[in-house]
């Protein structure tokens, strides 16, 4: 069994944490919100003072941060990570699970090569009934060696583990993979949206769709309609969840990597400019599928 430093306990990471003490690792977490911490004490973890303290002694150090320019922070500038474990004996493999740009995950993956160590991006896909229920699928780059080493830990927290290539290639699947979700969560809040308008019961919408070509995961796993699925943040109003702020940054690194490399994605720029309505009436910290409420809320002249 390892031992285990994580930071970043938040909606996901403290899910994947507990899920990591269950399968009988020690877990050292760290967070800056302290509070966050508590579930892990709780149920026989160790918390830190610091990231750092949080690395001392582990085999496997992983992080699960908000968004690139935190990942960067935590690993590389004043305090870094990977300079607090330069200094020590053990040769911890380190994994990166947040959902970040490529350039950063390459930068991150060089600067831990530099010093001597293995390193993952890992970016996940499930949500946080996926991280409660260890079902996530984690995408992954890096090189087969790292790959071999890692699987193991990842399959405390996940179902699919999925090797996608070299460094940066699990962030590359995660943007594609949230640009498709960003397109589909839209898709599935019109549906709902013009069957209430033709007279149609939602529950009823959600059993022909769930079971027609209409079908996705945002329809059957996290209607964005209240009723039809019990679990959804739909029936908490919209609390998260996976945060719209969230979303707006995964969809718009999405479109930034389809400005570099010239490709046409004409839904995905369209679900991006929504999302940045929708942060921008305030609501960035609801959950994604909140857009469903703001959207029976716009008039069709000002949208189309
Ligand atoms: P979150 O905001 O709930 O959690 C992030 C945590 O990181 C917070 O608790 C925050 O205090 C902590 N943090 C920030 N800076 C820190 C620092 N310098 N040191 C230590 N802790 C720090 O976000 P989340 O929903 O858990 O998402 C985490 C990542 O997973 C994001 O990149 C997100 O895009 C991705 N993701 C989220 C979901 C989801 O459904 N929530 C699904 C898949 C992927």
């Amino acid at each position: 069994m390892a031992v285990i430093g994580f930071i970043g306990l938040g909606n996901m990471g403290a899910p994947m944490a507990l899920n990591l003490l269950k399968a009988g690792h020690q877990v050292v977490g760290f967070d800056i919100t302290r509070t966050v911490m508590d579930a892990l004490a709780a149920a026989g973890g160790r918390v830190a003072g610091n990231g750092a303290e949080a690395t001392r002694g582990a085999d496997i150090v992983i992080t699960m941060l908000p968004a690139g320019e935190h990942v960067r922070e935590v690993w590389l500038h004043q305090g870094g990570l990977i300079e607090s474990i330069r200094t020590s004996d053990a040769k911890p493999l380190l994994i990166d699970c947040s959902t970040i740009d490529v350039e950063s995950a390459r930068v991150v993956e060089q600067a831990a090569r530099d010093a001597g160590f293995e390193m993952l991006d890992a970016p996940v896909s499930g949500g946080t009934t996926g991280a409660a229920a260890a079902t996530l699928t984690f995408m992954v780059g890096g090189s087969e060696a790292a790959f071999a080493r890692g699987e193991p830990i990842l399959k405390a927290m996940g179902k699919n583990i999925v090797h996608a290539g070299g460094p940066g290639a699990g962030q590359a699947a995660k943007i594609c993979n949230n640009m498709m979700l960003a397109i589909n969560m839209v898709g599935v809040c019109e549906g709902f949206l013009l069957a209430r308008k033709l007279g149609l019961d939602w529950d009823r919408l959600h059993r022909i769709a769930a079971a027609s070509s209409g079908q996705s995961w945002a329809l059957t796993s996290y209607c964005p309609a209240p009723g039809p699925v019990p679990a959804a943040p739909s029936n908490k109003d919209y609390a998260p969840g996976f945060m719209a702020a969230l979303m707006l940054k995964d969809v718009k690194l999405s479109q930034a990597a389809a400005a570099a490399t010239g490709t046409p994605t004409p839904l995905g720029a369209h679900a991006a400019a929504l999302y940045e309505k929708l942060v921008a009436a305030g609501q960035g910290g609801r959950d994604f599928s909140a857009i469903f409420a703001w959207l029976a809320e716009q008039k069709r002249d000002t949208l189309g």
